[in-house]
């Protein structure tokens, strides 16, 4: 009997290992014990040792290597299989689909404590002081020793689980020496089941469409039949009420509902509107998280441990015991497509698993991306549409302000010098009013920093980054004055180079350097010295950024939460961090400098990006009971795409942009798969694309575009080429790939190079 493992290597194949020495069966018995599928095992490879998982139990070897040659386990680590049948299913399918070896694929999956081989019993261990041992049982010199026994000792008399030790900063070695010496001792205490999931508050009561929906989805919840549902709500529609009600059916049933979320909506107040409805076991899962708790939550999710399990991307991936419902909020969002490795979007897998266990998948959004509008046209997904908001809030009026007639406004600084403030007087004109009326203003702007550009006048010279094609950022850290350059610089917001600003231009030895474009730094300053300035302004409003560098340290986030929801009138100032569902009451108008920018870029997703993106900061006005006005600042008043959003809405935009890339046969009306090639010289790497087409197979249906520079080619000092394959059947596409690209990443010209595969890639 033969043993097949899945080893963390870039193999598309497993391995074949005999038995462990010792419990070889003799000739005519059978074994009687085989390292069960889906557990642990350490196994030797060439000169390494390698954890791998069992993936089946064979009679003969179907490798080519001698029998003789093949190798023992060397270990069995786990008793049970830690991997069930459904997601070691999910790991092949994600192999296949994705076209990724089946060994990283488990990598993915696991935890790493998992994937060293660590028992996962440290969260039913239990620990305590033996109860007659004292401070003076303790040589003077063991003072590491003594000051990890009064962290223990901290516990009382119980004492404490294992996990809870490690994360307070207790380490497993010297609970062991400890344990050794006779001075604490450990017992295995297996984790109650949960109580029942309770009520806390009542439901609120839903209005027809909620109704509708909540009626759909549990009725493919009782049958037990998986559904893949759209539930597609305007902004502020009350589609957390609808999950919140379907949820309450499905705990009280016994089941785990995942609810998947996009990385930074994931804060203690996701938690709260959950935690205030339901008393249950809530599991929250992001990348934050240190390995213990990793695992922790792993652990909860397999053992049915955790009722609501909260989490970003990853978590989709994650064991359950008895999923009965997936949400994925904000379906639409960037953030459920895995970047590097295996390049999987958590709502497709999220149909998957829904698939895999009969139950009910909700994928929540009021921008829904044109890939899922045609999986509901071809009947893959069932509609769901709420297009009111309850109670008195009514959505918000998009309204547009002609940048080309009316002046941007200036504004002179202390010692006279004029500059621009990036905003009309309308605008300017729409903020003081609100701001007068008590209410809250947010403006939006996708771009963090002081200036995008650093550029001379005298020459035309712009501050590049070295390393990539991008220009870099000019940050400055001050307040209030347009003198100070200290603590300034200049910043890559691709690969984090910095560099100090130059006092003049290093090509032409001009003064005359200028930063232009507008930040949300600079803006934040221009709003200041318009509304919080003494000579300018009445009253002095408070100016709240918000984006990756003012949310950078742990509390942040929630400080300035705080901060907006005391309700007094204030300008929230922010880049797409604040589109992602978030619930500011008190703001009453979303200004928009230059959002439209998107239309012109030349990324054929860009118009469905930027109108999404458009949408959801939008739908922060007008969430209390005051209507909303949504003021949209631009330079092409006249660009189709811009009047049709604001004129029809977002989803008679949406349809027709779909009905464009159907005359293009683009996505989703066709397949694609992007090859991408990184190295050292472009002409490498466009070197080794080439190489690869000519093993192309022959007669094939695909379009291959390419080889090309990437959009960005250079970046961190590599360099980056690019194949596109566009297939009109995703049969075609799989059928081309399986033959050709395993043979395409073992050519010779790739060995110093890096070559990845991205399916159903969302950028190129
Ligand atoms: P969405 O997630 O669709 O943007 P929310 O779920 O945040 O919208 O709901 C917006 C607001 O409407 C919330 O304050 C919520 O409490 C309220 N709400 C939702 N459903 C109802 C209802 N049936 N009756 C009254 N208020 C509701
Ligand atoms: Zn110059
Ligand atoms: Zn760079």
């Amino acid at each position: 009997m033969l043993v097949q493992v899945a080893l963390p290597v870039p193999l598309h194949r497993v391995f074949d290992y005999r038995l462990p020495v010792g419990t070889q069966a003799s000739p005519n018995t059978s074994p009687t014990w085989l390292p069960p599928i889906g557990s642990r095992v350490e196994v030797p490879f060439g000169r390494q040792r390698l954890i791998g998982i069992v993936v089946a139990h064979v009679r003969e070897s179907d490798s080519t290597v001698s029998i003789n040659k093949i190798k023992s386990i060397h270990n069995c680590l786990d008793a049970e299989p830690i991997l069930d049948d459904r997601l070691l299913k999910l790991a092949h399918w994600l192999a296949r689909y994705y076209h990724y070896p089946l060994g990283d694929v488990l990598a993915v999956l696991l935890p790493s404590l998992v994937r060293q081989g660590k028992p996962l019993d440290i969260l039913i261990t239990h620990w305590r002081i033996l109860p007659h041992i004292t401070d003076d049982d303790f040589h003077p010199n063991a003072k590491k020793q003594k000051q990890q026994f009064d962290m223990l000792k901290l516990h009382g008399e119980r004492g404490a689980s294992e996990d809870t030790l490690l994360l307070e900063g207790m380490q497993r070695p010297f609970l062991k020496t400890l344990e050794k010496k006779g001075l604490i001792e450990h017992h295995i205490q297996p984790k109650q089941a949960p109580a029942p999931v309770k009520l806390a508050k009542m439901p609120l009561d839903l209005n027809d469409e909620q109704q509708q929906a909540v009626t759909a989805i549990l009725d493919a919840h009782e049958a037990q039949r998986y559904t893949g549902f759209l539930l597609n709500g305007i902004t502020g529609s009350g589609k957390t009420e609808v999950y919140l009600q379907v949820m309450q059916a499905v705990l009280e049933a016994g089941k785990q509902v995942l609810i998947l979320v996009p990385e930074i909506g994931l804060t203690p107040q996701t938690r709260a509107r959950f935690a205030s409805r339901f008393s249950a076991e809530i599991v929250l899962l992001h990348s934050g998280m240190n390995n213990t708790h990793r695992l922790q939550g792993w652990q909860n999710c397999r053992t049915g441990h955790a009722q609501i399990i909260i989490g970003t991307r990853s978590t989709v991936l994650y064991p359950f015991k008895d999923l009965g419902l997936i949400v994925v909020d904000e379906a639409h969002d960037g953030s459920y497509k895995q970047q590097d490795t295996l390049r999987y979007h958590a709502a497709d897998v999220a149909l998957y698993r829904g698939l895999q266990c009969n139950i009910p998948v909700v994928l929540g959004t009021a921008t829904p991306s044109l890939e899922h509008l045609k999986l509901v046209d071809d009947g893959k997904l069932m509609e769901l549409q709420l297009l009111t908001r309850p109670g008195n809030a009514k959505p918000a009026s998009m309204q547009l302000i002609d940048a080309r007639q009316q002046n941007t406004h200036q504004q002179t600084t202390d010692d006279g010098a004029r500059y621009d403030t990036g905003l009309t007087d309308a605008m300017i004109g729409a903020i003081r009013q609100t701001l007068e009326a008590g209410d809250q203003v947010l403006v939006f702007l996708n771009r963090r920093g002081y200036a995008p550009v650093l550029l001379c006048e005298a020459c035309g010279w712009q501050a590049d980054c070295p390393r990539c094609d991008a220009h870099l950022t000019v940050h400055y850290n001050r307040q209030n004055s347009r003198q100070h350059r200290f603590n300034s610089y200049l910043k890559c917001h691709h690969c984090d180079w910095q560099a100090y600003i130059p006092t003049v231009c290093p090509d032409c030895g001009s003064q005359n350097l200028d930063a232009k474009g507008l930040g949300t730094t600079r803006l934040s300053e221009n709003l200041h010295a318009i509304f919080a300035n003494p000579q300018t302004s009445k009253e002095l409003y408070p100016i709240i950024q918000i984006d990756r560098d003012t949310t950078r340290r742990k509390d942040s986030w929630e400080s300035i939460y705080q901060r907006i929801n005391q309700g007094s009138p204030a300008i929230l100032v922010g880049t797409q961090m604040v589109a992602k569902g978030h619930h500011f009451p008190n703001v009453t108008l979303v200004c928009m400098p230059n959002a439209d920018r998107g239309f012109l870029s030349a990324d054929f997703r860009s118009p469905e990006h930027t109108a999404q993106l458009m949408i959801q900061v939008a739908g922060r006005a007008g969430r209390g009971d005051k209507a909303g006005r949504v003021l949209i600042q631009t330079l092409q008043p006249d660009n189709e795409l811009l009047l049709k959003l604001v004129k029809d809405g977002y989803l008679s935009f949406a349809r027709n942009l779909l009905q464009e890339r159907k005359m293009m046969g683009l996505p989703p009306y066709s397949h694609a798969a992007l090859i991408r090639c990184e190295g050292k010289t472009l002409a490498a790497t466009m070197q080794a694309l080439k190489d690869a087409i000519a093993i192309f197979p022959n007669a094939h249906k695909l379009a291959v575009l390419g080889p090309i520079d990437a959009p960005m080619s250079k970046k961190n000092s590599r360099y980056h080429a690019q194949l596109l394959l566009l297939a009109k059947e995703r049969r075609q596409l799989h059928h081309v790939l399986q033959q050709w690209w395993q043979p395409a990443l073992a050519l010779p010209s790739t060995k110093y190079l890096k070559m990845t595969l991205d399916i159903d890639p969302v950028g190129w």
